[in-house]
């Protein structure tokens, strides 16, 4: 069917978005997509909800995660797709890794607290408990505190990878990550591989390395990858065989990043379904 609008990345407030997992499904609705993927960082906590949502709304849900991977020192994410939920090493994974961002924030918030009104309780019950706390938390509270005038603002002032405040956290090798990802059934395809505006971005080597470990695909249309990026990117999945997609990376009103903005051809949802473990969920509007 021609015109099928499929948006494969989107957070909601199970991680970093500011939308229920049901809020974004509404909203997925809303924006006219018949396919949207909900890819929370390191968690699956927010499948269920979405799936009886979408299911309510008559819109297909493709269930996924966005991993935190390094390469090389960079911190690469990586979408997992249709992944087994109840595999336990890759459930594990996303535990250590939301521990590691826990440890993270917490020490970026006592060196911004040294000089702003911060407290790492009001970010810590802004993230909740045991999910994946992240910089846009710090953000959303030094807004609320007056220091910053919206979530952009403060990354590109205070918590850039390249600023004062900004601290490290432990992450899985992206190679290791993919291996793990396949084993739980799930579809890896490296997100935004050409975020030239974050920091040093991956080169032509690290995605071999991911290749060979079984990637699946990248995330070529994605509003962070330039046009000479897509371009690399569009002849490096030539070269080595691998899916194209497009996405929104979605936060709710925390990003400017619209719903549908970039989107995935038909053909290659229909793949991502193939490989994956677990079938698309919601309404009947697609079916592989
Ligand atoms: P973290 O995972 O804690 O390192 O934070 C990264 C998250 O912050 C990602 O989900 C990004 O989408 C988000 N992010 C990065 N840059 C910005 C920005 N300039 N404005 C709002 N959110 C951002
Ligand atoms: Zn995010
Ligand atoms: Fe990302
Ligand atoms: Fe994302």
């Amino acid at each position: 069917m021609d015109g099928m609008r499929i948006d494969l990345h989107t957070h909601s407030n199970v991680s970093d978005g500011t939308e229920t997992p049901a809020g974004v499904m509404a909203a997925a609705k809303a924006a006219g997509l018949d396919v949207v993927a909900l890819t929370d960082h390191d968690s699956t906590a927010g499948w269920d909800q979405a799936a009886q949502r979408a299911g309510e709304l008559g819109i297909t849900l493709v269930r996924g995660t966005e991993l935190s991977a390094r390469s090389r020192g960079i911190t690469v994410h990586l979408l997992s797709y249709l992944q087994d939920p109840s595999y336990q090493e890759l459930a594990e994974m996303m535990r250590r890794i939301t521990a590691a961002r826990w440890e993270r924030a917490e020490a970026m918030v006592a060196k911004l607290a040294a000089a702003f009104p911060i407290t790492w309780e009001a970010v810590a019950a802004r993230a909740g408990s045991g999910r994946p706390v992240g910089r846009p938390h710090i953000a959303d509270e030094l807004v609320a505190q007056g220091v910053a005038a919206s979530r952009s603002e403060a990354f590109e002032r205070l918590l850039h990878p390249r600023g004062p405040y900004y601290v490290r956290y432990w992450s899985v090798e992206a190679a290791d990550a993919v291996e793990l990802i396949r084993r739980a059934g799930g579809v890896p395809v490296l997100a935004h591989p050409g975020a030239t505006g974050r920091q040093k971005i991956i080169d032509d080597g690290g995605i071999g390395q991911m290749v060979a470990a079984g990637l699946a695909g990248l995330e070529v249309r994605h509003r962070d990858n330039p046009p000479d990026q897509r371009k690399r990117l569009a002849g490096l999945a030539q070269r080595h065989g691998l899916l194209q997609t497009g996405a929104s990376d979605y936060h709710g009103t925390g990003k400017p990043n619209r719903l549908g903005e970039n989107l995935t051809d038909q053909p290659t949802l229909a793949e991502i379904v193939r490989q994956g473990a677990i079938p698309l969920v919601g309404g009947d509007s697609w079916a592989p």
